[in-house]
């Protein structure tokens, strides 16, 4: 692992590599979802582990045109309101089917935005969660996304109620242009008192901030003092996501001029100079885009080799299985990856027929399963041990994979990774294309070539 970090990054080399290529929060991806029905995914909540409970609130007041969630426009309360009584009715559903005495690991409340709901409705929301799921795991990890222009002091003592330890911000970028050009305008002021709120509580363990790269207007001399406010702002972590312009996906992003997004060389001066910034300040580079101080379980977890990924992004808490509740959300057991309905009219009917609101999704067969393994392996610790999986599944590897041992040769001839006899091992410029170098392993992506539907790797 050391070797990784010790090396500096390479940035010639990576615009050569760059192609569409997947995120992998899931394998296969969501673009293999396929219709399935509730009684399908029946048997696949039967199991014991531990649960990891995501909630979608999905409301926001107004567009952010770079945003790429899934997201109800509105300020209407009775929405809201509406809402909560279908998220009652959905988990008393998903307690027919779900073992509820399971122990809870993780609970994550993702949007939309999440505190765009009244401290009264969010209570609400989580005495809900409470009553129906009554076992918690000791430091079980209770997250939240936080908008700062929709977040109060009454919002922060319903969180610390009700055992939230971690905090993330959308911040994005604070130069007002930038802003504008989004539709987001959040003064730096009105952010450093979400992020007072949120350190005097006095229960928060880790804040996160949200940062990103390629949005209108940016450019290195505009990023490197939204970089400085971020440093007194002196957060735990810091993610600082590529902008993926899909304006044939969002249609939001349609509104973005885009003779106003910087040049490819422009964000990858951004982003070199973001990588030594904050490697110059104390903070460690995790994986593509996340940066966390030493102190910080993430950071800890990766040197330890036990990072996870899933839909959330990098998490330290795996070997659960995932839940997703409310509108667009998705599960993750250990044989199915399974979607709720994007639309909140179907969602509701399906609620309303009694039924489990879920509408499409994938159940993994023998050959997924192993290469699902690989692929989350290398995506969250960067390094694959071959005998760890060779004694987990019975299968030799370099026979199975001789093909894609072959395709790897081009990223090792490139000194991106290492293949050794028991590892295979990416080194710093490879964290950076990772989802290149994991491609060779996606058998669907195999088949369907450097397809438009997937942003540009780098
Ligand atoms: S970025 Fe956040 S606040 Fe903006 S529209 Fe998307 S979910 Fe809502």
């Amino acid at each position: 692992m050391e070797s990784r970090r010790e090396r500096g990054i390479d940035f010639q080399k990576l615009a050569k590599y760059s192609k569409h290529a997947p995120r992998y929060t899931s394998y296969p991806t969501a673009v293999e979802f396929k219709p399935l029905k509730p009684e399908e995914i029946i048997p696949h909540l039967k199991g014991d582990k531990p649960l990891s409970l995501y909630f979608h609130l999905p409301f926001c007041r107004s567009a952010c045109y770079f945003c790429g969630c899934n997201v109800v426009y509105t300020s209407k309360e009775s929405k809201r309101r509406r809402y909560i009584d279908y998220l009652r009715k959905e988990l008393d559903i998903w307690s027919r089917y779900l073992d509820t005495s399971r122990v809870v690991r993780q609970l994550h409340f993702g949007g939309g935005t999440p505190t765009f709901f009244t401290p009264e409705e969010l209570e609400e929301v989580y005495q809900l969660i409470y009553s129906h799921f009554p076992n918690w795991e000791e430091g079980a990890e209770i997250s939240i996304e936080i908008d700062p222009r929709f977040f109060s002091r009454e919002h922060m003592e319903v969180l610390k109620k009700y055992g939230v330890n971690r905090i993330s911000f959308g911040v994005q970028d604070f130069d007002p242009k930038t802003q504008r050009a989004v539709n987001r305008i959040q003064p730096f002021d009105l952010t450093r008192e979400a992020v007072e709120i949120a350190r005097e509580s006095g229960v928060i363990e880790s804040i996160n901030i949200d940062l990103i790269y390629g949005l209108p207007y940016q450019t290195l001399e505009s990023f490197k003092k939204t970089l400085q406010l971020v440093k007194e702002l002196d957060p735990d972590r810091v993610a600082v996501f590529n902008y993926a312009h899909v304006p044939w996906l969002k249609k939001g992003m349609r509104k973005i001029d885009e003779t106003t997004l910087p040049s490819p060389e422009e964000k990858l001066k951004i982003f070199k100079y973001t990588i030594d910034f904050f490697e110059n300040n104390g903070y460690l580079m995790i994986g593509m885009d996340h940066f966390a101080k030493p102190e910080d379980e993430l950071f800890k977890a990766i040197e330890k080799g036990e990072l996870h990924r899933n839909f959330q992004g990098y998490t330290t808490k795996g070997g659960a299985d995932l839940i997703g509740f409310g509108l667009t959300s998705i599960s993750e057991t250990d044989r199915a990856y399974f979607q709720n309905y994007k639309n909140l009219k179907e969602y509701e009917s399906a609620i309303d027929r009694g039924e489990l609101p879920v509408f499409r999704g994938v159940i993994l067969n023998g050959e997924d399963l192993l290469r699902k393994y690989i692929i989350m392996e290398m995506m969250a610790n960067f390094a694959f041990d071959i005998k760890r999986f060779e004694e987990r599944f019975g299968v030799n590897f370099r026979e199975k994979f001789k093909q894609e041992l072959e395709e790897l040769k081009e990223f090792e001839e490139g000194e991106l990774i290492e293949i050794l006899d028991d590892k295979i091992i990416v080194n710093k410029t490879g964290t950076l294309l990772i989802r290149n170098i994991v491609l060779p392993f996606d058998e669907y992506y195999r088949k369907m070539g450097n397809k438009k539907v997937f942003s540009k790797s780098v």
